[in-house]
Parts: structure tokens; sequence; C-alpha cells
């Protein structure tokens, strides 16, 4: 298929500063963009107004709940599901790969959890949400299982408050076969001392910056070296201040500020969240001490698509809950209010 080239008068592409002139060549075969170069022969070319970013992803969204579709024509070009039956999730990761009215999903499939654990507990929890795994030798046939399937990473469950969670062994067996296999392990990890299980048996992400209790600085450092957290920060109260959020904040304002990877991630799908970028997750990172930058680095992470930003959201990162179009499998779209 024909590229695309996309040319604009300023682009973000990393740093702390925009580029003047940018000419970006899109691809429908699933093929990184490329950042300038040669124009080739055969493409079409669009000029755009605005900024030209990497496509905006969330890096926590559970598909089963809300309208793909919809959340790409609000501007989001990437998700990641965190959890969801196999004929949701894992079904969307491989049909998106072809249909350019999706958005690119990456999919874990259903939760690995132990017998009785959460969250099967909740009613949010659809059939086949999660998967109960007994022991090493279980752990290595359902993570062995879900590769085969396409997945593109694994999420485990460990919250002991709502019952039995995995143990050391089995949790350890994870994390192996998917690292064997080259998919990360991102954790909800509920508790202090089941975040710091989730650090100590290697898993690569948490998948909710820890929200119950405080960290001590040292376990903070640690995570910062070792893990990226994804931020959802928002969930605690939706715009409302709440304990819980005030505990996120101060674990992610000294987790960034000892150099750790955030990822904006809102868990949508559950709980009143907009479908698009929301502008109260950028609000509460820029509150945790992210500057414009990081903010930018944690949304705008596409190597595949793009979005077009009205303004400079170095200036103001909420731009980047403007989308004015995204390019996603080498198409162009405005995008439609929702
Ligand atoms: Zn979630």
């Amino acid at each position: 298929m024909t590229p695309l080239v996309i040319e604009a008068d300023a682009g973000w592409f990393g740093g702390r500063t925009l580029r003047r002139r940018v000419r970006v060549t899109a691809y429908a075969d699933g093929r990184p963009w490329r950042l300038g170069g040669p124009v080739p022969r055969s493409g079409l070319r669009l000029r755009v107004d605005g900024v030209l970013v990497p496509g905006l992803v969330d890096h926590h969204v559970h598909v089963d709940q809300i309208d793909p579709a919809a959340l790409l024509a609000g501007g989001v070009s990437g998700v990641r599901d965190l959890g969801s039956p196999p004929d949701a999730g894992l079904a969307l990761a491989l049909r998106s790969r072809h249909d350019p009215v999706l958005p690119g999903v990456v999919a874990a499939g259903p939760f690995l959890t132990a017998p009785s654990g959460y969250p099967s507990d909740r009613a949010w929890a659809a059939e086949g949400s999660f998967r109960t795994v007994e022991d090493p030798a279980d752990a290595i046939r359902a993570v062995t299982a879900l590769v085969a399937e396409g997945a593109g990473l694994v999420k485990v469950a460990l919250n002991a408050d709502a019952g039995p969670v995995l143990d050391d062994p089995t949790l350890l067996a994870v994390v192996k076969t998917a690292r064997s296999a080259g998919l990360p392990v991102v954790a909800h990890a509920q508790g202090a001392r089941q975040a710091h299980r989730a650090l100590g048996a290697g898993v690569d992400e948490l998948a909710h910056t820890p929200w119950t209790e405080r960290l001590p600085d040292r376990i903070v450092r640690a995570f910062a070296v070792l893990t990226r957290w994804t931020s959802t920060l928002d969930i605690h109260g939706w715009g409302v201040r709440t304990q819980e959020s005030a505990t996120a904040l101060d674990n992610l304002r000294r987790f960034h500020r000892a150099g750790g990877r955030v990822r904006y991630g809102t868990d949508l799908g559950n709980g009143p969240l907009p479908l698009g970028v929301n502008p109260r997750e950028l609000s509460a990172l820029a509150e945790a001490g992210l500057s414009a930058p990081h903010i930018v680095a944690a949304i705008a992470v596409s190597t595949t698509d793009l979005a077009v930003l009205p303004g400079d959201p170095l200036a103001d990162p909420l731009m980047t809950s403007r989308v004015a179009a995204v390019v996603r499998a080498g198409r162009y779209r405005e995008r439609t209010r929702v």
C-alpha cells in the first residue's frame, strides 16, 4: 500500500524542544513510521496544521468494557489491554493489526491469579477474564498458552486483601516463563507487601501507582531502577481528592524523582472515565512533578501511529487531550468529538 507522507510546521519526537518543519512517512502494513529521510516516490503527501507527535497510548485499558473504535475516534491510537476474556482482548489484538478503525491493541488476555484470588470475587470480572494458577508447573502451562494465543504481555493479580495470592515459586515461574518468551509481566500489586513481592520476583511493571500505603524511599528507589509504573492516578476519586490519590501522588512523585519511568494509563473501562485522553490524569501527572516533556513522553509513544495536536504540548501537556487528528495504519482521520 502507498505510504503516507505527512508534513507539519512543528513536531515533537523526544527531548525538551519541538522540531521545526517535520516530515514523517507512515505505513499501512505495521512498519514503524520514519522521521525525515527521502520522500518515497509513490507516497501520498499531506500537510497538516498543528504539532505532529507519536500516537497516543493508554497503557491500562479493559477493552471488553469499552468501545475501542470510539476510543480511536477520540484520539487514542494504541491501548494495552490489562485483563479481559480471550474473545475480547486477545481476539481484538489480532484484528487490530489489519483494521484501521480500531486502535492498535496489545493484550494480556486473562489475569493470572491464585485459585479463589482477586478478581474472581469481583462483579466486573467477566467470565474468562482471569485464569487461576495452582503451582509453578501450572504457571508454565498458563503462560505458554497465553503466548500461543498472541498475548503481548502477562498480567498477574497480587491482592491479598481480596483472597489468596500466588506463592513465590509460582510467581517466579510466571515471570521466568514470560521473560523467556520475551513478554513483560505487569502486576496488579495491592498493598506495600505485595508490591515488594512483585519487585522481588522481577516483574517489569506495576499496573497502578501504589495507592494504599506510602512506600519507603529505599523501596521506591529500587522500583525506579527495576520497573515502570502505569499511572492510573485519576481512578482514586475521579477528580475529587482522596486519601488514596494523595498516597499515590506521593509515591509517584518520589518514583519519578528517583528516575523511574512513568507511563500514562487510566484503567479505562473501570469507572467514569472519558473515552479519549483523560485531562485529569494529565493534570495529576503534573502534580506528581512530571515536567511537560516527561508527561508527553509518557503518552506519545506509538512507533506506528501519529497524532496531530492543536498546539505545543511542551507549553501545555493538556494539548494531548485535544487531538485534532490521528494517523493509524497509514490513514489520516480527523477526530470525532465524543
Ligand atoms: Zn485495570
